[in-house]
This record gives C-alpha cells, sequence and structure tokens, in this order.
C-alpha cells in the first residue's frame, strides 16, 4: 500500500494542505504514519499500537495540526488510510459524521464558506479607516505639534555647547 501524502496536490483547491516553516515528521519518516505497515513488516499488536502513539506524539507537536486535520477530513478520499493530524481512518469518519450532523451534508462548502467570510472580514479590517476618535487624537496631534519632522544632526560643535550647558546647569542646581 503506497501512503497518500500532503504533498500530493490535494482535489479540493479551497483546502490546499498548510504551509510548514521546516519537514513534518510525516514527511520524513513517513513510514510511522503508515498504520498498514505494521502488517505487512509483521509488527505485532503491541508494536503497531506503540507506533501509532509514537505517530500521535509528532502530530501533537506539529505546527499543522489543525488545518492538517481539516485539510484530512475535507479529502476523504487522499486520506482513507493512514495516521493524518493524530487521527486514524476511523476517527477521522468518525469526526465527519460529526460534522455532518451539526452543519448538514454540505459541511465542506459551509466550512469553506466560513473560511472566504472569515477572509474577507480579516481584508475588510485592514481597510478600515481609524474610527472618528483616533483620527481626531491623531489631528490634533498634527494641528498642536504640526508634521512629524526628523530631528537633524548636530554637529560635533553644538554637541559639545550641550554637553557644557548641561554640566554648568547641574553645577548650579
Ligand atoms: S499533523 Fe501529523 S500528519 Fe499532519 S502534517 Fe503534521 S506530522 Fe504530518
Amino acid at each position: 500500500m503506497s501512503r497518500t501524502h500532503p504533498t500530493e496536490p490535494a482535489p479540493d483547491p479551497r483546502f490546499p494542505f498548510p504551509h510548514t516553516p521546516g519537514p513534518t515528521r510525516c514527511r520524513r519518516d513517513p513510514a510511522l504514519f503508515d498504520l498498514d505497515l505494521g502488517d505487512l513488516s509483521g509488527d505485532t499488536k503491541e508494536a503497531a499500537q506503540q507506533r501509532l502513539e509514537e505517530a500521535r506524539r509528532s502530530c501533537s507537536a506539529c505546527p499543522a495540526v489543525t488545518a492538517c486535520l481539516r485539510w484530512a477530513l475535507v479529502n476523504k478520499t487522499l486520506t482513507a488510510e493512514n495516521v493524518f493530524a493524530g487521527t486514524t481512518p476511523g476517527q477521522r469518519h468518525a469526526l465527519r459524521r460529526r460534522l455532518a450532523d451539526r452543519l448538514g451534508p454540505d459541511w465542506v462548502d459551509v466550512l469553506a464558506a466560513r473560511d472566504q467570510a472569515r477572509h474577507a472580514r480579516a481584508e475588510a479590517a485592514r481597510h478600515t479607516p481609524l474610527p472618528v476618535s483616533q483620527a481626531r487624537i491623531v489631528d490634533l496631534d498634527r494641528e498642536l505639534n504640526g508634521p512629524l519632522r526628523l530631528l537633524p544632526q548636530l554637529t560635533a560643535e553644538e554637541q559639545r555647547l550641550n554637553r557644557s550647558r548641561l554640566v554648568a546647569g547641574l553645577k548650579a542646581a
């Protein structure tokens, strides 16, 4: 059996596999995540269980785990076997049924629509002008202090004068 790997193109472009800064454990060690390999290589049930636990530990430490789970749930045909986001095929089947109960039979479309709405809100927030109160504060600051000016670099002579004024002021205090 060949492991279906996240690097393969996902059939649903609305849920691409998440980018990670470095290679995930499943890319470095795909055999660990291959549930059937235990049977093929003569693993005992106990050894296969240990391997599953190790795969789950790796997934729980993976920065992509949440997005990986969504990807695995949505892309059912690509993830019919093996461990993804710490889940077995049976667990993913149960999760899909729960999502269908909660969101309806079109739950994948519902999730995609929610994602789209969230992105639209985030995009709109980036372009929303300052609230009136903040804009007024900015205006007042400009009225009182004028436009922001960068202070010119002092010459060596001006720096020497400033130092001597400071020393004189400290002595007089
Ligand atoms: S959560 Fe697990 S299966 Fe998903 S990318 Fe990370 S290591 Fe791989």
